[in-house]
């Protein structure tokens, strides 16, 4: 179980003051916060071996180019991908889905079509539409309910032989709803479709394996899991990744390289153009350590208890909706206070030292569907607190009596 006393002295950041009050931070769904362990292994990348990889002979070079590339095994392990080289490091989920929605471009005709949710984040909607308008393809959308939830019944009347790809984030960053990815996936190979899955909201609290989900493409951005931020993964399928062009032409991405014709390099490295976030990549693995360690079932099972204790005090404040009742949900809660501007509640409870985020969330077809402006989100991590929840109650509580 979650020692969480523990687990805070691992978190410099969460013994700081801000605005003259201990910190509550209720951002996670954001970024979340970054444990010593892991600036360690920052420090300790630009204090002893700071070089670049994979083309130097010398010592600092090669122990650069050996931790990177344990890093990708680690990243590879944790998300139990078949082979490391169908682990790309990217500069985190946008940089992801982007390169695959540019690989696509040579893929689609006009009349193909492609299938995203109603519940995503603008990183898995606008590459896409940018792929529709260069190949003429349809882009279809799965429509949610009241509660958040996907209606799959909709999703199989959108399914047909000229679909050729899905993309749906795992866990929704805006109401928490955990999609039925399985069968999204499985629905979509009967029709040989490719499916991608957004996994940065879901990376934090489920730990997902690729071949089990049998998934063509996964997406992380570390900086959600206590990594440091520029880093993610794009996991392919290695048939997939064969198939894409290169994204970015540069560097490392090269076989040969005349004035004539360039031939492109085998994976990981077709996908790495430049130097990359080499002491990124290896604090990634270091997060996944950290998290790895402390054990995902274990972290499951105590931000369901923050989920339920936090959802049961707020529901006791007046004029208090939740936007995302989903039976399956991660500890996200997207609410607002009568009609009192989620800006301005964010903006007195900071004053009080609880960070919570306000606004669209960067998925404002969800606040259209809900025609609302935004909502206030409470996000929830392993090492927040049952107090700190009280403290966010207190300080909404005067929120609502100032505004209301
Ligand atoms: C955070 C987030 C993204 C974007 O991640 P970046 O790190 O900004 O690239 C995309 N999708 C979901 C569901 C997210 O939560």
């Amino acid at each position: 179980m979650i020692d969480v006393q523990k687990i805070r002295q691992d978190f410099p950041i969460l013994q700081r003051q801000v605005n003259g009050k201990p910190l509550v931070y209720f951002d996670n769904a954001a970024t979340s916060q970054t444990p010593q362990v892991v600036i360690n292994t920052i420090v300790d990348y630009y204090t002893n071996y700071n070089a670049n990889i994979h083309r130097g002979v010398h010592s600092l070079s090669q122990e650069a180019t050996d931790a990177y590339e344990l890093a990708r095994h680690k990243v590879q392990t944790h998300f139990n991908a078949k082979h490391a080289h169908e682990v790309i490091l990217t500069s985190g989920t946008t940089h992801s889905i982007n390169i695959v929605a540019t690989g696509f471009t040579s893929l689609l005709q006009k009349g193909d079509e492609i299938i995203v949710s109603a519940m995503e984040h603008h990183s898995n909607i606008v590459p896409w539409q940018m792929l529709c308008e260069r190949t003429g393809a349809v882009l279809k959308v799965i429509p949610m309910n009241q509660e958040g939830t996907l209606i799959m019944e909709e999703y199989d009347t959108l399914l047909s032989n000229k679909t050729k790809l899905v993309f749906v984030n795992h866990v929704s960053n805006a109401l928490g709803t955990i999609n039925p990815i399985r069968e999204i996936i499985k629905k979509a190979h009967a029709l040989d479709a490719a499916v991608l899955i957004d996994g940065a909201q879901a990376s934090p609290h489920i730990k997902a394996d690729v071949q089990e989900l049998d998934v063509d493409f996964y997406v992380v951005s570390a900086h959600k899991l206590c990594g440091p931020t520029g880093v993610g993964m794009l996991y392919g399928k290695e048939s997939w990744l064969n198939k894409l062009p290169p994204y970015q032409g540069g560097g490392e991405m090269i076989d040969q390289v005349t004035f004539e014709k360039t031939t492109y390099a085998g994976l990981p490295h077709k996908f790495e153009a430049g130097t990359p976030n080499i002491c990124g990549g290896i604090a990634f693995g270091a997060a996944l350590d950290y998290m790895n360690n402390i054990g995902f079932d274990a972290i499951a099972a105590y931000e369901a208890e923050l989920l339920e204790y936090a959802t049961q005090k707020l529901l006791k404040i007046d004029g208090l909706k939740i936007y995302g009742t989903a039976q399956e949900k991660t500890a996200v809660i997207s609410f607002n206070i009568g009609t009192i501007h989620p800006y301005d509640i964010g903006t007195i409870v900071d004053k009080l030292g609880i960070a919570v985020r306000t606004g669209h969330h960067c998925a404002q077809p969800i606040m259209d569907f809900y025609k609302i402006p935004g909502t206030v989100r409470a996000s929830f991590a392993f090492y927040n607190t049952k107090e700190e929840i009280d403290l966010m109650i207190d300080a909404l509580q005067k929120a609502a009596m100032m505004l209301g």
